[in-house]
């Protein structure tokens, strides 16, 4: 038989007693000296860590990533300098609004954030089940994401917010679109594309430079529920998405995901008739198709969640040696926002936590802080230059500079169709989706906007009825009969 291994203090003693707390006699007080009492509920106090803003609710797997196609003429990243390349992976699905504990069928985009432990350090790819996003600007995100949590005065969510905003930010209308559509309710996290949504770049071996968008698609197939669907379920069973996720892995279902790319050269980004970095449009695939790179495999839920899914901190940030930014002005916040939350949230060494250690080795001049869990660099010099260590400090990889279009970058010299925030909204409402999500769309806009309340009722509905009608007629009627709206000259 194994031996049993000895329950400890977290210094080490073995424990004499865990059970009962020690008393001056078998009817108490307790004694001070019970330090294993102290150190139990005081522990036990500190067990949760600040709950992330956004995607707090949210379930993660390992995985394997596989390239399956050569890629190299726009990218010198080592990961896919060979066709047959693998590297482990973590993905983290989530909801974005809800708190903790909330319901994984809530209306809301979902987070496909991964992570890649290359050669080259981590890479992590931070997205959405969504190509686009509701604002194009990082300055408008808190101001959003107040919108969707809860009102400052109820503490309920609130349909007035949301659709204030949304009526006043137009650039939202292609999110609202389909996260109003069933794509808004996906029946688990392995029924659902992720998409880098922002646009980044690749860089070859000969220096150049090419803009790209990720796609991962579900090898499993789009799998959606309806509102009526969803709202059952969220009753019944509020971790529908991580049971289906935890039980598929467990019963060796792994679900895969292709990745694919799109890419635009520079004199194509200064031709296309969108800025093609604001992160509300697309890239029609006629014009820009897919380009098949290779599949994702999640095949293990991590040993211990809060250690491995909790802990795991996820940030655009994370490019490696030929992947980098473009000039899009939401990844451009998202940079500097991401490290930041995670500093706030796991402290100033965050990425020495096991789960966001990268598989290289670590070597600069960044020391102490708050827990510092591995060496500390030793005895090595903590400033440079210096003339001690044999760290490498050569440039052995430079990127070529971005060239910008100011019609594209200047925020003053706008391009004519910057604010043509209804041409793809309405052909995917048009021309992507058939009769049936049509639908469902309009009954969900009607349901989402019935709970629209207060002085600023028909103004706001108003508003939001002309988008719908820039985008197209037949979806701003039907959801107008929906409301039975009257209109206002
Ligand atoms: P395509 O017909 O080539 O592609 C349509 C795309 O829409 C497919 O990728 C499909 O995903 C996806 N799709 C289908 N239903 C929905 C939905 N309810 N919500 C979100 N995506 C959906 O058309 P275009 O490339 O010309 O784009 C037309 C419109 O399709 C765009 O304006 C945009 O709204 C939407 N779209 C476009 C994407 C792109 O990168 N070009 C990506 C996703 C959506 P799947 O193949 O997995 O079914």
């Amino acid at each position: 038989m194994k031996e049993k291994k000895k329950l400890t203090t977290t210094s080490g003693r073995a424990y004499n007693e865990y059970e009962d707390s020690m008393t001056a006699g078998p009817r108490g007080p307790v004694l001070l000296q019970d330090y294993f009492l102290h150190e139990k509920l005081a522990h036990f106090n500190r067990e949760r860590i600040p709950e992330r803003i956004v995607h707090a609710k949210g379930t993660g797997a390992l995985g394997k990533f596989t390239v399956e196609h050569d890629i190299t003429k726009y990218t010198c990243a080592k990961l896919f300098s060979k066709v047959g390349n693998t590297c482990k992976m973590l993905a983290r699905f989530s909801t974005v609004a809800g708190e903790k504990g909330s319901a994984d069928t809530e209306r809301d985009p979902r987070g496909f954030a991964l992570k890649f432990y290359t050669e080259d350090g981590n890479w992590d790819l931070v997205g959405n089940n969504t190509p686009v996003f509701f604002i194009k600007d990082a300055k408008k995100f808190p101001d959003f994401i107040h919108t969707q949590k809860r009102d400052p005065k109820t503490n309920l969510k609130s349909p007035t917010m949301m659709w204030d905003f949304w009526s006043l930010n137009p650039e939202s209308l292609h999110q609202v679109m389909i996260l109003f559509s069933d794509r808004g309710t996906p029946d688990g996290f392995r029924g659902m594309n992720g998409y880098g949504s922002n646009t980044y770049s690749m860089i070859n071996h000969s220096n150049e430079r090419i803009w790209v968008k990720f796609h991962f698609k579900t090898l499993q197939g789009i799998s959606t529920l309806t509102w009526p669907e969803a709202e059952i379920i969220k009753g019944k069973d509020p971790d529908h998405a991580q049971r289906d996720l935890v039980n598929a892995i467990a019963n060796a279902d792994f679900p895969k995901w292709a990745l694919k790319i799109q890419v635009m050269t520079e004199s194509q980004a200064k031709k296309f008739k969108w800025n093609p970095f604001d992160v509300t449009k697309i890239w029609p695939h006629a014009d820009y198709p897919l380009i098949d790179v290779g599949t994702m495999e999640l095949n293990e839920i991590p040993v211990n969640y809060f250690a491995n899914v909790e802990q795991a901190a996820f940030a655009p940030a994370n490019v490696v040696d030929g992947i980098s930014f473009s000039p899009d002005k939401m990844l451009q916040g998202r940079i500097l926002a991401y490290p930041d939350a995670h500093r706030y949230r796991l402290g100033a060494n965050y990425e020495q936590l096991p789960v966001n250690r990268p598989i290289t080795e670590v070597h600069n001049y960044n020391r102490d802080g708050f827990m510092t869990i591995d060496n500390n660099g030793g005895d090595s010099p903590n400033y440079h230059p210096n003339s001690f260590d044999n760290i490498e400090t050569k440039v052995h990889y430079k990127e070529p500079p971005m060239h910008l279009d100011s019609n594209v970058a200047d925020t003053y010299n706008r391009n004519e169709h910057d604010d043509d925030h209804y041409t793809q909204p309405g052909n995917l409402f048009r021309k992507v989706m058939n009769e049936n999500e049509r639908t469902n769309t309009i009954f969900n806009f009607v349901t989402s906007m019935k709970g629209i309340t207060g002085e600023k009722r028909d103004e706001i509905i108003q508003r939001q009825l002309s988008h719908f009608f820039k985008a197209d007629k037949d979806l701003a009627w039907r959801v107008g009969k929906g409301l039975d709206f009257k209109f206002k000259e």
